[in-house]
């Protein structure tokens, strides 16, 4: 039998990172993935292919509503959905493919197989045409997550999809239903609203992209409602049914009345849950809990000493970077080191266009904890740069301590705002204050400026450009 330092079930951001720096700190280290390619849910049917559709379709929205005005005229423009899958296959493939040259570079063991619990310290693996068990010192639970559905709204992957079969489509829909109008709700929904679907969102709550900053969701409701958006917030779906060349969804409204929609197809996306079927967890001696997560204190250790769990399987937000962080965090505890992971610093993307980006601390949560605070904020529309480029919706907010003007959470909707967000980040790491920012030079013409001009609204209301 085989025996190895660390295993990790599960090839996702979390379990292939883990193992490439499990390997870099000198630990023999076998991978397990139930699916033939490797990467998990971020690079076969999330991040990667979602961001891939997501260009295409911004290429495709820019050429036709804002090429004329740039002085550019195309005739016959056509949007090729079946080539756009295309694309993003072939980018999904390729990223696999090089998380299988990381393993082999790393000499991490492969297993392609459903990886379960024979012990605290064996996994058997079941393969297409055999099967064996492995041993292990130490193991990773790094399983991830699968779409979360409610009762009536049940997927049949047919007209009632997941983001993964809205991820490979096979033609536009004219109407497009989504229930849930988070994170995945408004990418793909972005995606097929800017190839010329008729979007609808009916969401529960009565904010979109309800966790983050209020300021943020009525933003983005503004933004998307431009490109022709329709929402119905506070409303409980009731059932989705597939008609046969459609879906009829029936919810209630505030009012608790009844409302119809119609459409081609219905995207559920109301969040994702934890994944730890057929993992026979209790022959290692755990169970997870009634999320289905698996319970783990705050060095990632779940009751048996010997074994971890990472990523989406546990609590906190399912996020790639966030997974990540947690397998080199885990690969270096076991190592004997002492590493630590910022929670308050992990930042939150939405890949819609603009695209809205967060770190630290919400408006709402400073409020709830009774924290004085000031706020500076900074319209997008007032940058040179911005209007060069005819990208001139959304803002930067920043919220600094009123007392010490430590920077506690910095909010946007800007053109990239997923990579400008790192300024925040790295400023908040080190603790800096609003002024900080606001001293430094920032590079004109660049949108990194309002943050710098936010920073400065925030220090004292002296912003240069409003
Ligand atoms: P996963 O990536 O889910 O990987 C778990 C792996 O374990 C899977 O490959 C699975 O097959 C395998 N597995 C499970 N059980 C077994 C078993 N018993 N034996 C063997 N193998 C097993 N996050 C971001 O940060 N940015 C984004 O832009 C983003 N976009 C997303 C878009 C979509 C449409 C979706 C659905 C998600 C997106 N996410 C994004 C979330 C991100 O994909 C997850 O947070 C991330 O993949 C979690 O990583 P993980 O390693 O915990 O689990
Ligand atoms: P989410 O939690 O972001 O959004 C779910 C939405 O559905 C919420 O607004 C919620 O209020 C609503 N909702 C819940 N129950 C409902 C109901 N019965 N009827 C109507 N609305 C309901 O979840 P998601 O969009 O499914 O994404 C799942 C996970 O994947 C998220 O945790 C997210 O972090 C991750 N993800 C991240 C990215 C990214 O980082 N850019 C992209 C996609 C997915």
């Amino acid at each position: 039998m085989s025996t190895y330092d660390v295993a990790i079930i599960g090839s996702g951001p979390g379990g292939y990172v883990a193992a490439i720096r499990c390997a870099q700190l000198g630990m023999k280290t076998a991978l397990i993935e139930k699916y033939d390619t490797l990467g998990g849910t971020c690079l076969n049917v999330g991040c990667i292919p979602s961001k891939a559709l997501l260009d295409s379709s911004e290429h495709f929205h820019n050429a036709k509503h804002n090429f004329t005005e740039h002085g550019i005229n195309i005739t016959g423009l056509e949007a090729d959905i079946n080539q756009m899958i295309a694309r993003k296959a072939e980018v999904v493939s390729q990223t696999c493919n090089g998380i299988k040259f990381l393993m082999d570079k790393n000499n991490v063991t492969v297993y392609n197989g459903w990886g379960s619990f024979a012990s605290k310290n064996s996994i058997l693996i079941k393969g297409k045409d055999s099967e064996e068990t492995i041993e292990a010192k130490n193991i990773i639970i790094a399983t991830g997550s699968k779409p979360n559905f409610f009762p009536g709204m049940e997927p049949d992957k047919d007209r009632i999809i997941t983001s993964t079969e809205a991820l490979k489509m096979k033609e536009i829909p004219k109407r497009l239903l989504v229930i849930g109008g988070g994170v995945i709700g408004l990418e793909l929904g972005s995606v097929y609203a800017r190839l010329g679907s008729e979007v609808e969102v009916v969401e529960f709550a009565d904010s979109i992209i309800p966790t983050m900053d209020k300021t943020l969701g009525k933003e983005l409701t503004r933004v998307l409602k431009k490109e022709g958006f329709k929402f119905h917030m506070e409303h409980k779906v009731q059932s989705v049914v597939n008609t046969g060349k459609g879906v009829k969804l029936t919810a209630l409204n505030k009012k608790d009345q009844e409302v119809v929609l119609e459409a081609d197809y219905c995207l559920v996306a109301v969040g994702r849950k934890a994944y730890t079927a057929g993992l026979n967890l209790e022959n290692a001696g755990l169970t997870a809990n009634n999320r289905g997560q698996v319970e783990v204190n705050d060095h990632l250790q779940t009751s048996i000493p010997n074994i971890y769990a990472i990523g989406d399987v546990v609590r906190g937000a399912m996020l790639a970077h966030k997974a990540e962080e947690e397998g080199v965090y885990v690969a270096e505890l076991i190592a004997g080191q002492k590493p630590h992971i910022n929670y308050n610093l992990i930042p939150g993307v939405v890949y819609t266009w603009p695209e809205v980006a967060a770190v630290g601390k919400t408006e709402e949560e400073l409020k709830a904890a009774g924290v004085e605070y000031k706020v500076g904020s900074f319209p997008i529309k007032a940058l040179g740069r911005a209007r060069a480029s005819m990208d001139t919706q959304g803002l930067v907010k920043i919220l600094a301590d009123k007392n010490t003007d430590e920077v506690l959470g910095v909010h946007m909707i800007a053109p990239r705002a997923a990579d400008l967000i790192m300024e925040a980040v790295v400023a908040m790491e080190y603790r800096a204050s609003a002024e900080d920012i606001a001293r430094i030079c920032h590079p004109h013409p660049t949108y990194s400026e309002a943050i710098k001009e936010a920073a400065l609204d925030a220090t004292a209301a002296r912003a240069l450009h409003v």
